[in-house]
């Protein structure tokens, strides 16, 4: 994978992180918000007994991963980079790495093995697989049978139709905005978050949410444990200054600023068992 430019030019400016990168509680408060206002994608997870590459049966409007059964809303490009679609799942475009190599990269379970069989199963048909069993079976390769039962079991897990490359030619290609490159089709940089709790698709649709995502890739995780103090105190004191303060003579202010950092003294002494 290239390196990521270290700034967007297309993106919408940074306002909360603009003059200084966000801090490991930041970074969980922004996620955490953006999840909420489902800015930032869910991962889509399979319940058992469904593989990792079974189709999305209900909702597939909401698939994230990764041009999955060639319709998501987080496609894997040629060029390497993960991308989202602006709203619903589209089709894969031309420039998609497609889900194969998503499936390589997500799933240790998929072996090269089954790969390549499911390749081939898929280049020539349900008679194409009988001739290729057929000449094992006439060789007498070595293992064939156990072979064999293996293809089988592939095939009973998986439902071929879904897993074929389908991408949509004629819409065009998917734009990347860390490769500069114009396509047809509109994109935005994803940055796939798998760890706990977060486990989300961090979708960059400004440059605060490119702060967030250059700490990530930097290996820097959020930090759940300081956020409920820090919000709180943001929150009651932007709260009363907007509305308030702004009322007051400016002799007054001072007045109520001294009470405010009291209360808040004392509102904390609060969290804090006091
Ligand atoms: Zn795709
Ligand atoms: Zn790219």
């Amino acid at each position: 994978m290239s390196s990521p430019a270290s700034r967007l030019p297309s993106l919408p400016p940074a306002l909360r992180f603009a003059h200084a990168a966000p801090s490991r509680a930041d970074l969980h408060a922004h996620i955490e918000r953006m999840k909420r206002s489902r800015q930032y994608f869910s991962i889509t997870t399979m319940p058992a007994p469904f593989a990792a590459w079974s189709p999305l049966l209900k909702n597939a409007h909401m698939e994230t991963r990764a041009c999955h059964c060639s319709v998501s809303r987080v496609h894997l490009l040629a060029c390497g980079h993960r991308v989202a679609v602006p709203r619903n799942a589209e089709r894969c475009a031309a420039n998609c790495a497609g889900m194969e190599e998503v499936l390589k990269t997500r799933s240790p379970e998929v072996q090269d093995d089954m790969l390549a069989a499911i390749k081939k199963v898929n280049g020539a048909g349900p008679l194409g697989l009988q001739a290729y069993v057929a000449t094992w079976v006439k060789w007498n390769v070595a293992g064939a049978m156990d072979r064999i039962h293996g293809l089988r079991e592939a095939f009973n897990e998986m439902s071929f139709f879904h897993q074929r490359p389908r991408p949509d030619v004629a819409s065009g290609e998917f734009s990347c905005q860390m490769c500069e490159k114009k396509g047809l089709r509109e994109s935005l940089p994803v940055f796939v978050l798998e760890a706990l709790p977060w486990a989300c698709v961090v979708v960059v649709r400004d440059g605060d949410n490119w702060a967030v995502v250059q700490e990530l890739e930097k290996g820097v995780l959020p930090d759940p444990t300081v956020r409920k103090r820090s919000m709180k105190k943001n929150s009651s004191q932007n709260r009363i200054l907007n509305g308030r303060i702004t009322k007051h003579r400016v002799e007054e202010k001072k007045g109520v600023l001294g009470k405010l950092r009291e209360e808040s003294l004392v509102e904390e002494w609060g969290n804090m068992g006091l």
